[in-house]
């Protein structure tokens, strides 16, 4: 692949999302940086791209300032643990990664002249109480919940990145991500895909938090790539909402897999964890005229690719 002269820093890169992404714009046949700390993303995730040509990895915590030598033209910045056992494991970490770490992206992005873009969530909806959650909604955060950390380091991290626009004319995008699932998950994540794969490859029962009649809606990890990429392409600011409209219960999901793993379908029960959403399903309806976007793979599909990805990865003959 002949290289282009476009220079990529992606933040987190050596994490679920920000690996497949490394991947897709080397693909693309552009430059790319990866800056990580690897507090909750792994080596394994991009040992195949160190012999790339055009791959850089920096081992760095985004909370400190930091310099990336050479020009850059755009800056995606996904580092942040992502999942609810590693953000309440890191609770500091996260809100100090939010808003210092943000900041200091942010200011790279500023003296590079780069274009950024803020991997944002649909946590910072909170518990919403409209449902679908249109990017106009303002959210239900509780503000002092073992939720909060995350919620409000990506609110934080909305505003500050805002505020570099406002204040410096810095170039900026957020794109508000929602479930999404693929290899390279990590199996005790604690995020539901993994945690039931995990459990049907064992030959135990799925553990549902509540009724498991609330709903995710869940999308492939590929496809939220492909949007990342449109959005940072395109000349919009956003916030844009990107994930799957396919709502679905988490019973139904756990049924998806025993299906798809033959384990079979029974369950253990524990309480619904506090401020954990009843609901959640974007409108991705600026996501579509914006950037032309809407999920491709199917849920059975990706849950397919996901569990098979799991077994090798496990060296499991399952
Ligand atoms: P992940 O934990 O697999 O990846 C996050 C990466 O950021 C890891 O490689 C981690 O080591 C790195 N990181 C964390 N703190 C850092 C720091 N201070 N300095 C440098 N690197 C740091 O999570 P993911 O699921 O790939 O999520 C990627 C981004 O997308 C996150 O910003 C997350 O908030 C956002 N997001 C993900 C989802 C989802 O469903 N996966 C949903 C909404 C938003």
């Amino acid at each position: 692949m002949r290289l282009d002269s476009t220079r990529v820093l992606v933040t987190g890169g050596a994490g679920f999302i920000g690996s497949a992404l490394c991947e897709r714009l080397l693909g693309d046949g552009h430059r790319v940086v990866c800056a990580d700390n690897f507090s909750t993303g792994r080596q394994a995730n991009i040992a195949h791209l160190l012999t790339e040509p055009g791959f850089q990895l920096l081992t760095q915590d985004v909370v400190e300032p930091f310099d990336v030598p050479g020009p850059l033209d755009q800056i995606f910045h996904l580092a942040s643990p992502a999942s609810p056992v590693d953000y309440q494991r890191l609770p500091l970490e996260t809100l100090r990664t939010g808003s210092a770490g943000t900041d200091n992206v942010l200011a790279l992005a500023r003296a590079k002249n780069a274009r950024f873009l803020l991997a944002s969530t649909s946590e910072v909806y909170g518990d919403p109480l409209e449902h679908p959650q249109p990017e106009t909604y303002l959210g239900n955060v509780n503000t002092v919940g073992p939720r909060s950390v995350y919620d409000e380091a990506k609110r934080y991290a909305e505003a500050v990145t805002f505020a570099y626009h406002r204040a410096y004319g810095t170039d900026v995008a957020i794109a508000r991500i929602f479930n999404t699932f693929g290899p390279r998950m990590r199996l005790n994540d604690g995020r539901v895909v993994p945690n039931f794969i995990a459990q049907a490859l064992d030959g135990r029962p799925f553990s549902i938090n509540g009724t498991g009649k609330q709903t995710r809606s869940l999308c492939y990890v590929d496809d939220m790539v492909d949007a990342l990429v449109l959005l940072m392409r395109s000349p919009h600011r956003g916030p844009v909402n990107l994930g799957s409209t396919d709502e679905m219960a988490v019973l139904d999901i756990a049924g998806l897999i025993a299906d798809q793993t033959g384990n079979p379908l029974r369950f253990t029960y524990a309480p619904l964890g506090q401020d954990d959403p009843e609901r959640r399903r974007p409108d991705t309806r600026l996501a579509q005229r914006l950037l032309g976007w809407s999920p491709a793979t199917g849920i059975p599909e990706g849950i397919a690719a996901t569990i098979s990805w799991f077994r090798t990865d496990l060296g499991s003959s399952r």
